[in-house]
Parts: C-alpha cells; structure tokens; sequence
C-alpha cells in the first residue's frame, strides 16, 4: 500500500483524531454485533500503547442530520471499554464546547468516543465548516473506516484538509488484501459472484474477468446469463436490460465464466415454497429460480480445487430462506476446506451469508466493508483513501 499509516508518524502524546466503522446494529440499547469494534481494535490498542490521546469518531445509521437518540454510539462505547478492559469516555456531541473540554482534559493513553457525527447534517454534505470543526479536536487525522471510504463525507473525507491524515490498520489490511486482488493474485485465481443483480456488479464483473481463471456465476445473477444463453427461467428474477450485455460477456469470456447447471426452483417467493431441483433447462413455467443446485455446487467445487486465490461476493441463493440457503453454505464449506488458498468475502449479504453458515473464521479475510470493497474491485478511487497521505 503507497499510503502513511499509523506506523509512519509520532503520535506520542498527541490528539489523534480516529475515523472508525462503528456502523454496528444495536439491539435493546447493547451493541448486537460487535465485528466492526473489533476490527478497531489494533488500531486503538496501538494508540494507547504509544501514549496517544485517541479521539474516535463514527457513523451509525441514517439519522439524516437529526439527533435521534436510538443511534446514538453510546453502546459501542461501552462494548469497546469492555473490550479494551479501559474506560472509554462517550461525549454527548462531535463538536462543540462541551466537547472540547473534554478532548482538553485527556491525559496520554486516554480513549474518548465522540456521538454519530450523521446527527449533524454537515456530515453528509462534506461541509467544510463541520469538518474544520471536527478536526480542530485532533493534531493527526488515522482513518480506520474502510467501510466509509467509499463516501466523502466530513469525517471520512473533509477533516483530511485540515489534518496530516494517515491510514489505521484496518484500513491497510483492507487495501492491501484487496488491493492484491487487482495487482497481483495468486493464480489459479477464481471468483465467485452471486447476488441479486448483474448491473449493481458490471464494473466488478468487468474488472475481474481480466484476472481471474475461472468466474463462477450463481445467484439471482446467474439468471440473466442463462437467460442470454436461451434457457426459460420462468418467474425467475431477471434483469431483461442487461441479458445483451450478458450476451456479450459470455462472448468474451467463454472459457472464464461458468453457469449453474442445476437449480432450485420454487413455486413462489416464500421460505415455505414448494421447490425441487432441476437441470436449467428444465425450469417449469410459473416457478422461479431460488438457489443453485447440487450437480453445480459439485462443478464449482472441481473448479476452485487447487485455486491459489479466491473472491467471492455474491450470496448463490435466497439464503434468507433456510431452504434456499444450501448453494450458499455449500460453496463456504468448499472455501473453508481449500488448502493453500487466500480465501476473501466481500459484500454485506455475502459476510452476513458467511456467517450464518457459522465457517467466517475458516476465511482468509472478510472484508468489513460491503460498499467500499465492491468500489475499489471495480476499480475506483475511494475518496477517503485518496485523501490519505501518500508515503
Ligand atoms: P452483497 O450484499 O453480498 O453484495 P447482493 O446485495 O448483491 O450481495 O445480493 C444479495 C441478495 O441476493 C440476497 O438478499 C439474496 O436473497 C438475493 N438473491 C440471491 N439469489 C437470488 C435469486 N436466485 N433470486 C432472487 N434473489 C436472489
Ligand atoms: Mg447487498
């Protein structure tokens, strides 16, 4: 990665002004997954250890520029004080007097946890006055929000004008693993890709059929390219505007892309739907395709034995019904069980997917940002990272 981390400045005794992801959901006022606190956590310890004073700051939810006091951070305060075995203060406010007299009282090691800075509506809009007001906090800007990159909002984007801005070290692993993906993969190199639609992927799917071996295609994605390839796919979701471009991608990469061969249909779009597998020629009329089927997931799986590199972003399956879930399962197993391989999920169903199947921790690395990982794979640049110092 060409950008200064953490590593790359002093930050003894300093204000460190700390974008992280604390985007988490909370449930009865207690943070109900605590991943992205965790993911913070080197970071932040790295910051204690050398004597920082560490302000953090976070989004959460869509508050849309109002106090509401359902999102407030207070509970990732307490999850990360318990995490950190420290005391983490939580400021009612990211600006103001209050605020301020607060960040003016901490002692070296301190951590603070300022409130949602989306209760303020200059967040969003990148004001520049907001943003100059959050960063007269801090003396150094560490940006650990991989998830938020992919925005430039004040926090993320705007304070990095006032600030010399450094990356954290989510935010490193993030673009460096990701980063590799595009640059320099290991081959055999295959993806997977799955999910609902084939145009909120183009760019990715683009991107990635320069580099990859074998691109497998499942999920309700898969059904626009069975769609171009001429089969019937009943009540199937499909994007008829894109079957064209499907047309065109096969084309181009007849030897890269593979389709299921078989799937689960379902009489309806319900958990309880009446559903049996079927060659995908053979989808009956009125019913529609759910998951991928067992002669695909055996295909696919002969297909990533030996990978040396795989991605995947892309539920296979309606894996939100338990009996549409099994494509979805299947193919994280056969990631969990590859030898030698650098395994990475990226997209927020597709993690979620991953973790319900209960093998998350058998994953090289799960990306924990769903928008941000799917931008930098199309190849953009992510205003957040671009903002960074380079080294
Ligand atoms: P990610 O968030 O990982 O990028 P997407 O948002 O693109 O993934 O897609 C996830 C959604 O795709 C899930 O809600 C899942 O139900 C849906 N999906 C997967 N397969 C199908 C299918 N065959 N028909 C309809 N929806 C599907
Ligand atoms: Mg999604």
């Amino acid at each position: 990665m060409n950008k200064k981390t953490v590593r790359d400045i002093d930050v003894t005794g300093k204000r460190v002004l700390v974008r992280v992801d604390f985007n988490v959901p909370i449930k009865d006022g207690k943070v109900a997954d605590d991943t992205r606190v965790v993911a913070a956590l080197p970071t932040i310890e790295y910051l204690v250890e050398h004597g920082a004073k560490a302000i953090l700051m976070s989004h959460l939810g869509r508050p849309k520029g109002k106090v509401i006091p359902e999102m407030s951070l207070r509970p990732a305060a307490d999850r990360l004080s318990g995490l950190l075995g420290r005391e983490v203060k939580f400021l009612p406010d990211c600006i103001g007097p209050e605020v301020e007299a607060a960040v003016a009282g901490m002692k070296p090691g301190d951590v603070v946890l300022l409130e949602n800075t989306r209760f303020h509506p200059g967040e969003e809009k990148n004001d520049p006055e907001f943003a100059r007001k959050l960063a007269s906090l801090g003396e150094i800007f560490v940006d650990d929000a991989f998830g938020s990159a992919h925005r430039a909002h004040a926090s993320t984007e705007g304070v990095a004008h006032y600030l010399p801005a450094v990356a954290g070290f989510l935010m490193e692993k993030e673009l460096d693993i990701l980063g590799r993906l595009l640059e320099a993969p290991n081959h055999p190199f295959v993806s997977i890709l799955g999910g609902a639609k084939i145009s909120d992927k183009i760019g990715v799917i683009r991107n990635l059929l320069t580099r990859v071996d074998a691109l497998l295609i499942g999920g309700g994605m898969a059904n626009t390219f069975l769609r171009a390839e001429g089969y019937e796919v009943g009540e199937s979701l499909v994007e008829e505007d894109s079957v064209p471009l499907a047309k065109e991608l096969l084309e181009e990469a007849t030897e890269v892309i593979r389709l299921p061969v078989d799937v689960v249909v379902a009489d309806g779009f319900a958990p309880d739907a009446k559903s049996k597998v079927v060659g995908v020629d053979k989808v009956p009329q009125g019913w529609r395709i759910l998951d991928i089927g067992p002669e695909t997931v055996a295909h696919f799986a002969d297909r990533l034995s030996g990978a040396k590199m795989v991605f995947w972003n892309g539920p296979m399956g309606v894996f939100e019904f338990p009996r549409f879930a099994e494509g979805t399962f299947a193919i994280a197993r056969v990631l969990a069980d590859l030898k030698n391989a650098v395994t990475i999920i990226g997209g927020g169903d597709s993690v979620a997917a991953v973790k319900e199947s209960g093998l998350a921790d058998r994953m090289t690395h799960i990306s924990t940002g769903g928008g941000a990982s799917l931008e930098l794979l199309e190849g953009k640049t992510l205003p957040g990272v671009a903002a960074l110092e380079d080294k």
